[in-house]
């Protein structure tokens, strides 16, 4: 607390991000990063810019990496929008379009960024219960709202919802804007992205930092009505408007183009995840349907946090929430690769 800061400053709660650990850990399952790097062409791609026009801003529209996405989706340019990580980019949704006299809308349990941005821009907001398995319920949001968010899959359950159901929501919800954040879609679950060609009132949010393996770099993107993406850049161009470095540019056009990586990787997280919920099966756990890159997971009688406690004294993280109470007995795990998870449950089974 300062008497220098602005009013706005002592209000905030800020996310806090999952740990990046300094020390030696021989297996990190805490941030859904992709176990597999980034394929070679990104790499070589970041070298070969890597030169003395780094001297130069970069594109301020991107304008190559987003004719890149739009080939890739079949989007019109204009209605795609990108940014220094999709956290950039929800954080100008949440100013552009969600600054209501209604509250917006979210589940009780998801992405906890959500409402971070609500306390930063001075949004109300709703939290919208789950059912008793931990499913979203969009027929209840349908009440008068000022915006809906969730993540499709949502987090930290990593339960996906079908596109029917994205479709009937967004069509009913005119009023306000839809933002559907996919940042695990890739892992097995029905994008909505063509829903935007048909919807005025829909903003779809992709990651590059987990099916594309880039978290380092910060790179996402946004699908939305022309008019939508039109909001977005006047945000960005009051903020910040080189917000795509050089490096990450070229490294999004090569990452995209390499589809054949994209899925083969994609595949083998996809494959491991079945792999990891079947042993845990085996060992007493009930795991939640996953169509992301972790699973939500709960022992029928060992305390999570005691498990939490034991894998991280034998090198392993995983995440575990202890708020809201309602999953405080389950941990969130990364899916590694097949070896990794292999590796995972012999340490498991050691520690129970
Ligand atoms: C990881 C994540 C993001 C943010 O991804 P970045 O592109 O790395 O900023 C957004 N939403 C959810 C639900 C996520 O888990």
């Amino acid at each position: 607390m300062s008497k220098y800061w602005s009013e706005v400053v002592h209000k905030l709660t800020p996310y806090i991000p999952g740990e990046q650990p300094k020390e030696n850990i021989s297996l990190k399952l805490n941030t859904n990063e992709n176990p597999y790097g980034p394929s070679q062409k990104v790499l070589d791609s970041i070298s070969a810019a890597s030169n003395n026009q780094l001297r130069l801003y970069p594109d301020p529209e991107s304008d190559l990496l987003k004719s890149t996405i739009s080939n890739y989706y079949n989007i019109p340019m204009n209605s795609i929008f990108v940014g220094n990580g999709s956290d950039e980019i929800l954080a100008f949704i949440f100013q552009g379009f969600f600054k209501n006299n209604l509250p917006i809308l979210f589940p009780d349990i998801t992405y906890s960024f959500y409402p971070a941005y609500c306390s930063l821009y001075d949004i109300k907001y709703t939290r919208m219960p789950l059912d008793e398995k931990f499913n979203i319920v969009l027929e209840d949001y349908l009440i008068p709202n000022g915006g809906i968010i969730f993540p499709n899959p949502n987090a930290p359950t990593g339960i996906p919802k079908n596109l029917v159901d994205i479709k009937n929501l967004v069509k009913i919800n005119q009023d306000s804007v839809v933002v559907i954040d996919e940042a695990y879609v890739d892992f097995g679950t029905e994008s909505a992205v063509e829903l935007v060609k048909q919807y005025k009132n829909l903003v779809i949010t992709q990651s590059f930092s987990k099916s594309r393996s880039l978290a380092g770099m910060r790179l996402g993107c946004a699908f939305g009505n022309e008019d939508l993406i039109e909001a977005l850049n006047r945000i960005k161009n009051s903020f910040n408007s080189y917000p795509i470095d050089r490096l990450a540019q070229v490294a999004g056009i090569e990452a995209i183009k390499d589809e054949n990586y994209f899925s083969e990787t994609g595949q083998k997280i996809i494959q491991a995840r079945k792999f990891l919920e079947k042993e845990l099966l085996l060992m007493g756990f009930q795991t939640l349907p996953s169509g992301a890159n972790f699973i939500f997971t709960k022992h029928r009688s060992k305390d999570a946090a005691m498990i939490f406690k034991k894998l991280r004294e034998s090198g392993v993280i995983v995440r575990h929430f202890n708020v809201p109470e309602r999953i405080s007995q389950y941990l969130r795990i990364t899916i590694g690769t097949q070896e990794e998870m292999r590796k995972f449950i012999s340490i498991l089974k050691m520690i129970m």
